[in-house]
């Protein structure tokens, strides 16, 4: 059956599934890959749809409905390890209820272990193996064509009961041959999407991505370990943000590049141009504490950055090293420095049971945390997710519940040897009450929100983030 009709969806979770108590500061953000596998696609004469299911709150029933009202002859899912179970499941619903459609599953996931997952998921026909850019509108064309999926690279698919993987791409993925993201068919775009707790000045935000990967190479870090990186060009980014800007009317974004820095040269030329063209945008943005300095960041500052996330993880610098972090604490601390000096706003990523974490090393992480001068914090869970170093080294360092179910990053499934699951639970929520009670995290807030009732909605789902923690 030939058919260009394609619908991509973004499988349902309910907020309270990922963020138990917390879901009301659980942000909700548009599939980003799958806009842009869209507009992809349609560039290739193709008819795509996209169902959101966690921002348009929509059950397995719904979606089932509004594929049957389609008739697709293509259904791409998408998942990283937290939302796995549910592309799963979804999947199987799918198969029941509309049983000719071909259903695809891309993402960091499958990409780490595509064997298991497609052995674990037999409901999934075809999965992708790394970035789908290339491989997706081939793989749509080729099974048009009544040819097998297992010609087409980058692709993992079942023949005569057999797993045919064909292995990743090797090719670069040119980022400004690629369209811009199919926003224009993303239903209720951008007003239906949550912002994360206090990460807009303004709304309706967006985040936008302006490069793929990262130079570090962090043992628990997807992007540490699979190296491709690659960026837009300034002019590419400039477009992009200034399109969003016209037909949306959208002034601030959050850039959830995984090191916003990684491409100097274009960075400053993409900075200044910002300056240059005054076109009142306001965003925020993460990076690596060794990949900025105090010029780059006053750059930044005058182009309208406000936030600057650090990927910090611990207190101690022997985990630090262990983690392949490959910074110190003095390079923290400079990071935080000269983005204060620059006016910008620091937060710090953590996260608590690490291999070989101990009571010690969590009191001094916290103490860290509190004294290194960070306006805001958070503080996830160490979880060594599949396809990375550090899932290979788990067993050696402590207890690892190795099962996809529990790996949300919000409950702990690596217990360090010397730490039990609940000391880690009740160490996360000292943490957070340790470093929320104190008057400059307060101060900072209060300085960021200018409207009373922004600041009392945002009081009360902060009160709530640091009483109960992030865990269940
Ligand atoms: S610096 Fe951040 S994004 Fe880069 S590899 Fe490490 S954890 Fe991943």
């Amino acid at each position: 059956m030939y058919s260009k009709k394609i619908v991509f969806i973004e499988p349902s979770v309910a907020l309270e599934e990922i963020y138990g108590g917390l879901a009301k500061v659980g942000a909700v953000s548009p599939p980003l890959n799958l806009l842009l596998l869209a507009a992809i696609v349609r560039e290739r004469g193709y008819a795509p749809h996209i169902i959101d299911c966690p921002a348009l709150g929509l059950t397995y029933g719904d979606v089932i409905g509004r594929l049957k009202k389609i008739n697709p002859r293509f259904v791409g899912l998408t998942a990283m390890t937290p939302h796995i179970m549910q592309a799963g499941k979804l999947a199987k619903a799918i198969k029941a209820a509309v049983p000719e459609a071909i259903i695809l599953l891309g993402g960091a996931h499958i990409s780490s272990v595509p064997e298991e997952t497609m052995l674990r998921f037999p409901d999934i026909d075809i999965g992708f193996i790394g970035e789908a850019d290339y491989s997706l509108p081939e793989l749509l064309d080729t099974v048009n064509k009544g040819n097998a999926a297992s010609t087409v690279k980058g692709t993992i698919s079942r023949e005569h009961s057999q797993l045919i993987n064909t292995g990743q791409r090797g090719e670069k993925i040119k980022l400004d041959d690629l369209p811009l993201y199919a926003w224009d068919i993303l239903e209720g775009f951008p007003y239906i999407y949550k912002t994360p707790l206090f990460a807009a000045h303004r709304t309706p935000a967006t985040p936008i991505l302006t490069s793929r990967g990262c130079p570090g190479k962090c043992i628990f870090c997807y992007s540490g370990c699979h190296k491709t990186i690659s960026t837009y060009s300034a002019e590419y980014i400039i477009n992009m943000l200034k399109h969003l800007k016209e037909r949306y009317d959208i002034r601030e974004f959050m850039l959830f590049d995984d090191n916003f820095v990684t491409f100097r040269e274009n960075l400053k030329k993409l900075l200044n141009m910002l300056i240059e063209k005054k076109l009142d945008l306001t965003w925020s943005c993460n990076a690596r504490v060794d990949m900025v300095n105090q010029e780059m960041l006053n750059l930044m500052a005058k182009a309208g950055c406000w936030q600057i996330s650090y990927g910090i993880e611990t207190g101690n610098q022997r985990i630090m090293d262990l983690l392949g972090k490959n910074i110190t604490k003095e390079k923290v601390c400079r990071a935080i420095d000269m983005a204060r000096s620059a006016g910008i706003r620091t937060v710090g990523f953590f996260m608590i049971g690490h291999f070989g974490e101990t009571q010690e090393t969590i009191d001094e992480t916290i103490e860290f945390a509190c004294n290194c001068g960070l306006d805001d914090f958070r503080m996830t869970f160490f979880t060594p997710l599949p396809g990375t170093k550090a899932s290979l080294m788990a067993d050696e360092y402590g207890a690892f519940e190795n099962e996809w179910e529990g790996m949300n990053l919000f409950s702990p499934v690596f217990i360090p040897r010397c730490l039990t699951k609940k000391q880690l639970i009740e160490n996360q929520k000292r943490a957070m009450r340790k470093f929320f009670f104190r008057p400059r995290p307060v101060l900072s807030y209060l300085k960021m929100v200018k409207n009373p009732i922004i600041a009392l909605r945002g009081a009360y789902m902060l009160g709530q983030y640091v009483l109960k923690g992030n865990n269940h």
